[in-house]
């Protein structure tokens, strides 16, 4: 195929990705329009306005979003995300993939994803409180453990949580730990969860070098983002004897051959903020990163970074996807054609769900799991679903990304056909 130079309005944005797999999948599976009609539409969205206090005593209206995409396999199940970038039309494409990854995983949730769109690092802890307070009760009616369950996702995190269990549980005159997962320990938070999304990049990552009869040891391994996801997964790679040789951070990327020290370089973002500036590794141009020669690259901050004009460049022999929606649609046809392995968002970075999962689980039963259970359960189902998306992709000749979508397409799509239309 010839490549294309995009610029960079001519990149996708994530609904328009999401609708083409969408598509893509449907065609696949052969079914009508009216279905594939009632798997693109959103089960309900909420716009609400939040009117802030400012600490210098102004007022703010900021714009907030919570999209439930599907609810046929169970409730509706997805983050909470703080971010100047969040769009009514990002939250339903997250939301889409919310649906997906809790099929393929086989948690009994569809999916649903809610945005604030501002930048959380320019308020105070005291503006945060007050703006997630007053979105979680705007958007209350719509929520509960039993309806719609937010989770952390970009910029917001178990404090956020903790905030809204509380502005909910005031709301029904008592405690209801299962209405968000990713909660502080104390407050009925699951062990395991803070690092799950990681740890899943890990096994999804493991898995697949070994399809690629690559040693998990000595392999080297660049990671884009050293948030929530990119941090643990840095350091649990290196933990299996990968030279992790690149990471980035929204400020800038470093790198060292021979492999970057993660508790050195953990140590410094905690003082610093960033990754820059980190002594014992080189300044890397933070679009260089992506094109780097490495066994596994794992982007893990946010969608779209892989697209038509730099896909091509693209010189790993896997990507482990750890943030949502990071290849566009054009981009992967060009790691196709190429031979790069994608293991696509909705497997790779199932550990967060299926962890919140069974935080939900821990706190509807008030009984709390040993870690190693937790740990154990998330492999289990993190190797089942690569098997089974392996096992289709091989006997349909599909990519990793195409035989997931279609899977969890028939998932939902068996829901609606047993549960039937009503009225
Ligand atoms: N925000 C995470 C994701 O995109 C976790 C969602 C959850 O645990 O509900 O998968």
């Amino acid at each position: 195929m010839t490549l294309v130079d995009h610029a960079t309005d001519s990149r996708t944005s994530a609904l328009e990705d999401a609708h083409a797999q969408l598509a893509e999948a449907v065609a696949g599976l052969g079914y009508d329009e009216g279905t594939h009609a009632m798997l693109s539409k959103s089960r309900r969205e909420l716009t609400v306005s939040i009117p802030l206090r400012r600490d210098d005593g102004s007022i703010e209206v900021l714009t907030g979003y919570r999209v439930q995409h599907n609810i046929s396999r169970g409730p509706a199940k997805g983050g909470l995300r703080y971010s100047p970038a969040v769009t009514l039309d990002e939250v339903r494409a997250l939301a889409m993939w919310m649906t997906w990854k809790c099929a393929l995983l086989d948690v009994p949730y569809g999916g649903a994803k809610g945005g604030v769109a501002f930048d959380p690092r320019q308020y105070s802890t005291a503006e945060l409180e007050r703006i997630t307070r007053r979105y979680t009760s705007e958007i209350l009616p719509i929520i509960g453990p039993q309806q719609d369950i937010p989770a952390p996702d970009i910029g917001t995190d178990e404090r956020t949580m903790a905030w809204i269990m509380d502005t909910y549980s005031v709301s029904q005159g008592h405690t209801v730990p299962g209405v968000v997962t990713g909660k502080p320990l104390s407050l009925g938070g699951s062990l395991g969860r803070a690092s799950a999304t990681s740890r899943g990049v890990v096994h999804i990552a493991k898995a697949a070098l070994k399809s690629r009869g690559i040693a998990v040891s000595g392999a080297t391994a660049a990671v884009q983002g050293f948030g929530k996801v990119g941090r643990d997964g840095a350091r649990f790679l290196a933990d299996e004897g990968a030279l992790v040789v690149a990471i980035s951070d929204q400020y800038g990327a470093i790198h060292s051959a021979s492999g970057i020290d993660i508790a050195a370089l953990s140590a410094h973002v905690d003082v610093t903020g960033s990754v820059v500036g980190f002594g014992d590794a080189d300044v890397l141009g933070a679009d260089d990163l992506l094109e780097l020669d490495v066994d596994v690259l794992v982007p893990a901050a946010v969608e779209g970074v892989i697209h038509a004009g730099n896909a091509g460049k693209v010189r790993a022999r896997i990507i482990v996807e750890g943030a949502n929606g990071p290849t566009s649609r054009d981009a992967d046809a060009i790691l196709a054609s190429n031979g790069v392995l994608v293991a696509p968002d909705i497997l790779a970075n199932a550990g967060g769900v299926i962890v919140s999962y069974f935080e939900w689980v821990q706190a509807n039963q008030s009984y709390r799991w040993e870690a190693r259970d937790v740990e154990a359960r998330l492999e289990e189902r993190m190797l089942a679903a690569w098997a089974s998306v392996n096992e289709l992709a091989r006997t349909h000749d599909l990519t990793l990304r195409a035989a997931a979508t279609r899977l969890a397409v028939s998932r939902v799509t068996e829901a609606h056909r047993l549960r039937g239309l009503y009225p």
